[in-house]
C-alpha cells in the first residue's frame, strides 16, 4: 500500500515493522480454534506480503536507475507478491464471512488468470499501465473481499470489532483505488510511508476489539445458560417430593426452598432467604461435621441431622443427603432431607430398653456397671476422688404385704425419682435389682458422699405415698457406701457398699454406714461360705438368687408372693415410721 516509500528512511522501516509486529502479537489473541483465527493470522500474511511487495518494487527501483535487466524481473516478482496478498485477503475474507477456505479451483483459476496477466503485460506486451493498474489492483481486490466479509458481521451481538475492521478494509481499498486512479497525494510513495503503518495499528486494534466482543458473548452466553440451569434445577427442586434446600456454601444463606422444606422447617416462602441453614442445626457442632465432609467428599449421604423450627418447637431428626453444586458462577449446597424422627424415637426407644429399667427409668444394672467401669477410668487419669452407694427399702416386703404391690410399686418409682432429684446430672442413678438402688457420685470422697447419703436417707424418709384407701405410705431407707480409698474395681465397690448396707440394716437400718479401707481385712477374711451363713434372710443383696434387674412383681396380688418372713402385726397403724425397727413392730 504505502510501496517503496518505507524503504527511503530506516525510521520509516522500523515504525512499519512495529506496525506489523503489534498485529501479530494481536493475532495470538483471538479466540481459539475458530476459521476466524487462521482468517486473521491470513491477514497478518498478506500484510507482510504487501510489505516485502514494496522492498521488491524499492529495489526495482535502485535496479532500474542503475539500468539493470534484471528489472523486469524484479517486477514480476513483486506483481506475484501483490497477487499472493490479494489472493491471502481474498481467502481471509471467505475464512471470516463463510467460516470455509474457497475451493481450490476458484482461487487457482484466479491465481491463473493473473499469472498470464503479469507474464502478457510485463514481457509479451511490456505495457507500463497494466503493470502499474496491477500493482493496485491486486490488493485492492483482496481488501474488497476482506471488507466485505468483515461487513456480513455487522448484524453480530458483539460488532465493534467487526466494523472496526470493516472500515480499515475499506479505506485500505479506497486509498488503492485513489492511487489507482492517480489522486495526486497519493501518487508520491516516499509521502505515504506510514498509511500501512496506521493500517496494521488499526487493524491490530481491531482484533483485539473482536476479541473482547467474543468473550462478551460468550459471558452472555454463559449468563443464558446458567439462567437455563437455575430455572431447570429449581422445576426440579418444586417438583421434589423430598423438602429440598439449596444455600450458599460462602454464608450458609437459603438461596432457594421448596414447598415440602418451608413445610418442614416451619417457615414462611418469602421468609426463607432470611434463614441460614445453620439455624435450623440444634447442635451447631453437627453442622460443623456436615461442612467438614463436604469439602472433604463434595457429596454426603444419609447424614443424620437434629433440628429445630424456628419457632423452637420439640427437635425432629432428618437424613440428610447434601452435594455441593455450582450455582450462579458460586458454590451452593443442595441438600435433600427425610423425616425419620420417628424411627428415630423408635431406636431411642429400643436403646433405652435395653439400659433402663421400665418401672423406675433408671438405669438398670448392666448400664450402671458398664458406666461406671469407663467413669473409674477416667477418674483413675484424672486422679478424682468417686463413691458408690447402695440403697435398699426398710422393711419393703412389710409395705407390699399390706398395701398390696401396686403401692410398693409406687413407693419404689418415689424413691427413684427422689433420688435422681437430689443428685447431680454426672452422678449415675440405677436399679440394682428389687427395690435396691446404687449409685455412683463423681468426685465424691467417702466423707462427703456420707453427707450426700445423709440428704438422701432423710428426704427419701420424707416420701409419702397414698394406698388405694388414701391411707398414708411412709417407709425409709439403709445406705451403704464405699469409696474410691476402697477400691477401683466395679464389682468390690459394689460389694462393699453393699457389706456397708448390710451393716446398716443390722444396726437398726434407717442409717447410714460407710465401708473404710480398714474395713478390707475383716471383709476378706470372711470366707464365703461363712458369710452366706451370716448373711442368711438379711443380707440385702447377694444372698438372692433371683436377683431380677425389673420387677418381676408388677400386678402381682400380694398374697401370691412367697415371702412370709416378715409381717405387719400392727396394721391399725396404717404406715411405717421411719427409723422403727422390725423388733418394734414384732
Ligand atoms: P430389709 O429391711 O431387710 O431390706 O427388709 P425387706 O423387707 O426390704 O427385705 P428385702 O429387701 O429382702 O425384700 C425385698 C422385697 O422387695 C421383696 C419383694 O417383695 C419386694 N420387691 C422386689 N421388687 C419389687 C417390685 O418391683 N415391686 C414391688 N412392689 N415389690 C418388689
Ligand atoms: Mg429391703
Ligand atoms: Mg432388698
Amino acid at each position: 500500500m504505502g510501496s517503496f516509500g518505507i524503504f527511503n528512511n530506516g525510521g520509516y522501516m522500523i515504525i512499519n515493522l512495529l506496525a506489523l509486529l503489534l498485529l501479530f502479537l494481536s493475532c495470538f489473541y483471538t479466540e481459539k480454534g475458530s476459521r476466524i483465527k487462521l482468517g486473521i493470522w491470513l491477514l497478518l500474511l498478506a500484510m507482510i506480503t504487501d510489505f516485502a511487495a514494496g522492498w521488491i518494487e524499492s529495489e526495482a527501483a535502485i535496479m532500474y536507475a542503475q539500468g539493470s535487466k534484471y528489472y523486469t524481473y524484479m517486477l514480476y516478482a513483486e506483481l506475484s507478491l501483490f497477487l499472493a496478498e490479494m489472493l491471502l485477503l481474498s481467502v481471509a475474507a471467505s475464512l471470516i464471512l463463510l467460516n470455509k477456505i474457497p475451493s481450490f479451483m476458484i482461487i487457482g483459476g484466479v491465481a491463473g488468470f493473473a499469472v498470464v496477466c503479469i507474464v502478457y503485460f510485463l514481457f509479451i506486451s511490456q505495457n507500463g499501465d497494466a503493470v502499474f493498474q496491477m500493482r493496485y489492483i491486486f490488493p485492492m481486490v483482496g481488501f474488497i473481499y476482506l471488507a466485505a466479509s468483515f461487513w456480513s458481521k455487522l448484524t453480530q451481538r458483539y460488532a465493534s470489532g467487526y466494523i472496526f475492521a470493516a472500515i480499515i478494509a475499506s479505506s485500505s481499498a479506497v486509498f488503492l483505488l485513489l492511487r489507482l486512479i492517480r489522486l495526486p497525494w497519493t501518487t508520491d510513495d516516499a509521502n505515504i510511508w506510514y498509511i500501512p503503518a496506521i493500517a496494521n495499528i488499526l487493524f491490530a486494534l481491531s482484533i483485539i476489539a473482536m476479541r473482547i466482543n467474543f468473550l462478551n458473548s460468550k459471558l452472555d452466553d454463559s449468563k443464558q445458560e446458567i439462567e437455563k440451569n437455575n430455572q431447570r434445577l429449581q422445576n426440579i427442586v418444586k417438583s421434589s417430593p423430598f423438602p429440598i434446600i439449596i444455600s450458599k456454601l460462602s454464608d450458609d444463606k437459603i438461596i432457594m426452598a421448596n414447598n415440602n422444606a418451608i413445610k418442614l422447617f416451619g417457615i414462611l416462602p418469602q421468609e426463607a432467604e432470611r434463614y441460614r441453614l445453620k439455624d435450623f442445626f440444634v447442635d451447631i457442632e453437627n453442622r460443623r461435621l456436615l461442612t467438614e465432609r463436604l469439602e472433604r467428599e463434595r457429596q454426603v449421604q444419609d447424614f443424620e441431622i437434629l433440628v429445630k423450627t424456628p419457632t423452637g418447637d420439640t427437635p425432629f431428626w432428618l437424613l440428610a443427603s447434601a452435594n455441593i453444586i455450582d450455582y450462579n458462577n458460586d458454590v451452593a449446597l443442595y441438600a435433600a432431607f427425610q423425616d425419620i424422627t420417628s424411627r428415630k424415637n423408635r431406636e431411642m426407644l429400643l436403646k433405652n430398653q435395653a439400659v433402663r429399667d421400665p418401672l423406675t427409668s433408671l438405669y438398670n444394672r448392666r448400664y450402671f456397671e458398664e458406666e461406671v467401669f469407663n467413669r473409674i477410668l477416667c477418674a483413675k487419669t484424672a486422679h478424682e476422688d468417686y463413691s458408690v452407694l447402695m440403697i435398699d427399702a426398710d422393711h419393703f416386703k412389710r409395705v407390699n404385704d399390706t398395701y398390696g404391690h401396686k403401692v410398693g410399686d409406687k413407693v419404689l418409682i418415689e424413691l427413684a425419682s427422689t433420688a435422681e432429684k437430689a443428685l447431680r446430672e454426672n452422678d449415675i442413678v440405677a436399679r440394682y435389682g428389687g427395690e435396691e438402688f446404687v449409685i455412683f457420685l463423681d468426685k465424691v470422697n467417702a466423707d462427703k458422699a456420707k453427707i450426700v447419703a445423709e440428704r438422701l436417707r432423710e428426704s427419701m424418709a420424707a416420701i409419702v405415698v397414698y394406698s388405694d384407701e388414701g391411707e398414708e405410705v411412709r417407709f425409709t431407707v439403709s445406705i451403704g457406701v464405699s469409696s474410691s480409698e476402697v477400691s477401683d474395681n466395679v464389682e468390690t465397690l459394689i460389694k462393699t457398699a453393699d457389706e456397708a448396707l448390710y451393716r446398716a440394716k443390722q444396726t437398726g437400718r434407717n442409717r447410714v454406714e460407710i465401708f473404710r479401707p480398714t474395713d478390707l481385712q475383716k471383709f476378706n477374711d470372711i470366707s464365703a461360705a461363712e458369710r452366706k451363713m451370716e448373711t442368711q434372710n438379711h443380707h440385702p443383696i447377694f444372698d438372692k438368687e433371683d436377683n431380677q434387674e425389673i420387677s418381676l412383681l408388677d400386678g402381682i396380688p400380694s398374697n401370691q408372693i412367697q415371702e412370709t418372713d416378715v409381717k405387719i402385726e400392727d396394721k391399725s397403724a396404717g404406715m411405717m415410721l421411719p427409723g422403727v425397727d422390725t423388733d418394734d413392730l414384732r
